[in-house]
């Protein structure tokens, strides 16, 4: 049998195996661009379970790519709340004002032109263009360099950039150039259910007898990869502030973990703090003059991981007196304490609100 008719018959089994099990998913068979484009944006960082839930409120409050490039960046950000990696809610919402401008409202049928788009990088591309518009582009996420790895026993690391050629390449090698929707569907399925990272489920593989890991018994040492990056620690000490009914909050708008999302007033510290050592900081009597009478009280300290972050968050509720505190007015929002769930924060700041 030559190489090609072998892939396509390894493609064939791995579609039909597909067609038979596959999750029912709401994005599942859409011939409309945007919904799959939102759907694989979502899913990019994201367990399927979690993003179905909002994909579904996001396709519900933005049905369409003219209701997203209209909508104000707070109410997106707002409904993108607690899935992390928020840079990508603010690109598909720049990418959606792309869309409306550059192409007249409608979603690039064309790879290249694709590419073009904000956020939108090969994988993302290859996916929409393949699932939507059968073009033959291959996509190749964690999942898919999983099942290739060990399909085809490849030692060659997975982050690195020739890593990432090879794998593409062999990706393109495999792919139906007649169905390379189902094709690609399929290939991340057989990673997400089967081929799993521990205790894949080779007696139930389609594709178990051509798998060259398997049979060399080393389904374990694949993938492989170089080097796992170092874990940062960062140490956030929050004032939840009550005055007269009113809070404090502001926008983060550096170039930095959780842009744009909306936080109490902060002090980072090197390492782990309590009150006595941020009362003798400079940065805390900013906010709070030494003669003012205000009362603190630790609420908590969350752990909170991210990728390759580990945030230590301390936060303390600040009863202040009615007088006027000129930095907190001049850098923050002073709003009602009851419209606080009305502003997008981190899921830290979620998890410190539901415990109070
Ligand atoms: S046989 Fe096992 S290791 Fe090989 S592709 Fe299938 S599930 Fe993955």
């Amino acid at each position: 049998m030559n190489k090609q008719s072998n892939d396509n018959l390894l493609s064939r089994q791995l579609q039909e195996w597909y067609r038979q099990y596959r999750r029912d998913l709401p994005w599942r068979d859409s011939n409309n661009p945007y919904a799959v484009w939102v759907s694989e944006i979502i899913l990019q960082q994201t367990r399927v379970n979690q993003g179905r839930d909002y994909f579904l409120r996001f396709m519900e409050r933005f049905p369409d790519i003219e209701s997203l490039a209209k909508a104000p960046e707070d109410e997106v950000m707002k409904c993108w709340e607690g899935l992390g990696y928020y840079s990508r809610a603010r690109n598909l919402h720049a990418a959606a004002r792309q869309v409306v401008e550059e192409f007249k409202g409608h979603f690039p049928a064309s790879h290249d032109e694709m590419l073009r788009l904000k956020g939108v990088g090969e994988y993302t591309a290859a996916a929409v263009a393949s699932i939507v518009f059968g073009q033959p582009y291959p996509v190749v996420d964690g999942n898919v360099f999983r099942v290739l790895s060990r399909l085809f026993a490849i030692k060659e690391p997975i982050d690195t950039s020739t890593g990432r050629k090879l794998f593409t390449g062999t990706a393109a090698a495999i792919l139906d150039p007649q169905d390379p929707g189902t094709h690609n569907q399929a290939i991340m399925e057989l990673g997400a259910l089967v081929c799993t990272p521990r205790l894949p489920r080779c007696g139930e593989c389609p594709l178990q007898h051509y798998c060259m890991a398997f049979e060399r018994g080393e389904v374990s040492a694949f993938p492989v990869k170089k080097g796992k990056p170092v874990l940062r620690r960062r140490y956030l000490n929050y004032f939840h502030i009550e005055q007269d009914g009113f809070t404090f909050i502001r926008r983060r708008e550096d170039a930095d973990i959780w842009r744009n999302l909306y936080e109490f007033p902060l002090i980072e510290t090197e390492t782990e703090s309590d009150l006595a050592a941020l009362q003798s900081d400079p940065r805390f009597h900013t906010l709070f003059p030494p003669d003012s009478e205000v009362s603190f009280r630790h609420v908590c300290r969350l752990k909170h991981l991210l990728t390759h972050r580990i945030i230590h968050a301390d936060f303390y509720r600040v009863e202040l007196p009615g007088t006027k505190f000129p930095a907190l007015e001049g850098d923050f929002l002073r709003i009602g304490s009851a419209s606080l769930s009305e502003y997008p924060v981190s899921r830290l700041l979620q998890r410190y609100l539901e415990t109070i």
